[in-house]
């Protein structure tokens, strides 16, 4: 009989890594070889929007493993090799990579992430414009932000916002342009939306929504600004470009993968196939919160990378347990902490506990009068408390809820008889 070839993971960092690590905590003996294109051993993407203003970013620091655990877990971490091609045969398979490396695999995963959203537009090309999702990217951004006066950020989602805040903090003139009537607004309610417009005016962000950018204007190859539709030129030494991010199928695809936006996956993290997995922000998969979208959904974020892993590296083993996790998710704008536990989408009333004035509320949001969501500022307590309770399939009544002077802890209700 043939040796075990093992597993082969393509994609190192969040996913990925957790996938080896969970394999190894599983009890898994065979080789593991774990694939990334990028050249830095695997590194946390967060500080990439939150820690810019040194000038530098060193992935090295942000490292989530000792170089040394790699060997002691006997796992194989092969750094700068892109797969480009996939196939299968009946041992399991071969992939490729770009620099002629050929890995074989009896199992395979796919933890291939998202890459940016680009915009067609003139001026992108221009020196001084940057997109952000990787260690070499937020090390040009970092020094291109060191040397700037004016900073123009299109896009305001979350990491557009962080870095923002950031560069607001380092005292750089901001400003953000979003192409949407609000801000964030895929991921909360309009109040909220309407908190974060407020509050980084309030620090002296310029906001402009409902944003038509025509093209980025540049004098000798280097940016200058940003031109909008209605004329209105926004003059900016550096301009980051937060749009979003897609998924990367482009392997799923080869080997025939049902795909729709991301790597299709069943509860258990298994692809199509029946046999590859997927996990992290390549993945669409179902979630027991989700209501609506064929209980469907794509989540980019850690905890849930981290989660969607372990389930991915059971059912490689044959160990089918569902992934049933309740989405949580956070950013830091600065002195800004956001933490949202729960999916909003459908919700039919709101409850705002606090102040949003003072930067310091939650916005919880029910369904058919149960709690589904919350989105808190600066509000610790209450996220753990709505999180517990969600998790546990517990409500917390909106009307005791409204009165920020009890802790909603407090108020978590035993589980319904059913
Ligand atoms: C700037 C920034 C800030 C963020 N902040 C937060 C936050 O505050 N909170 C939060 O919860 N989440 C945050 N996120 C999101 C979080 O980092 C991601 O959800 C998480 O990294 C997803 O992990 P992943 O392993 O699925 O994918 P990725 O992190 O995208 O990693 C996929 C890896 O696969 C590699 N790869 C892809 N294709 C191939 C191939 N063919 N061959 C070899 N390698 C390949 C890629 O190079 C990449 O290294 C942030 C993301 C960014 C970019």
């Amino acid at each position: 009989m043939a040796a075990d070839s093992g597993t082969l993971i393509v994609g190192a960092c969040q996913a990925g890594v957790q996938l080896a690590a969970s394999l190894r905590e599983l009890g898994d003996c065979s080789p593991i070889t774990l694939v990334g294109a990028e050249p830095h051993a695997p590194y946390q993407r967060p500080p990439l929007s939150k820690d810019l203003h040194g000038g530098t970013v060193d992935a090295a620091a942000l490292a989530f493993r000792t170089a040394d655990w790699y060997g002691r877990q006997d796992i194989d971490l092969v750094t700068g090799e892109q797969i480009v091609r996939l196939e299968r045969n009946d041992d399991g398979g071969v992939a490729v990579s770009a620099g002629g490396r050929r890995f074989r695999f009896a199992r395979l995963a796919l933890a291939t992430g998202a890459a940016v959203r680009r915009l067609q537009l003139e001026g992108t090309e221009l020196d001084g414009v940057h997109y952000l999702r990787d260690a070499a990217e937020a090390d040009r951004l970092a020094a291109g932000l060191a040397a700037a006066r004016k900073v123009a950020v299109v896009g305001g989602g979350f990491i557009g916002l962080e870095v923002a805040a950031g560069a607001r903090a380092a005292g750089k003139q901001v400003t953000v342009l979003e192409a949407a009537p609000r801000l964030v607004g895929r991921a909360v309610a309009e109040q909220t939306s309407e908190y974060f417009r407020a509050a980084h005016l309030r620090r002296g962000t310029e906001v402009v929504l409902q944003a038509k950018i025509s093209r980025l204007t540049g004098s000798g190859g280097k940016v200058t600004g940003v031109e909008l539709g209605d004329g209105t030129h926004v003059a900016a030494d550096v301009v980051l470009i937060g749009v979003g991010v897609l998924p990367r199928t482009e392997l799923a695809g080869q080997l025939g993968l049902a795909v729709d936006n991301g790597i299709v996956v069943d509860e258990f993290g298994l692809c199509s196939d029946g046999m590859t997995v997927a996990a992290g922000d390549c993945a669409n998969l179902p979630n027991p919160y989700v209501r609506g979208d064929g209980g469907r959904l794509r989540l980019e974020s850690v905890p849930h990378a981290i989660e969607h892993a372990r389930t991915a590296a059971a059912a490689l083993l044959g160990r089918r347990a569902p992934y049933r996790m309740m989405p949580w998710f956070w950013s830091d704008q600065a002195d800004i902490k956001l933490q949202i536990a729960g999916l909003s989408a459908g919700y039919d009333q709101t409850v705002l506990r606090g102040d949003p004035d003072a930067d310091k509320f939650s916005l919880l949001y029910y369904r058919a009068g149960r709690i589904i969501a919350a989105d808190c500022i600066n509000s610790p307590a209450d996220f753990m408390a709505v999180k517990t309770a969600l998790a546990k399939d517990r409500d917390i009544p909106a009307d005791a809820a409204a009165d920020p002077g009890v802790r909603l802890r407090q108020l978590i209700a035993e589980p319904a008889v059913r």
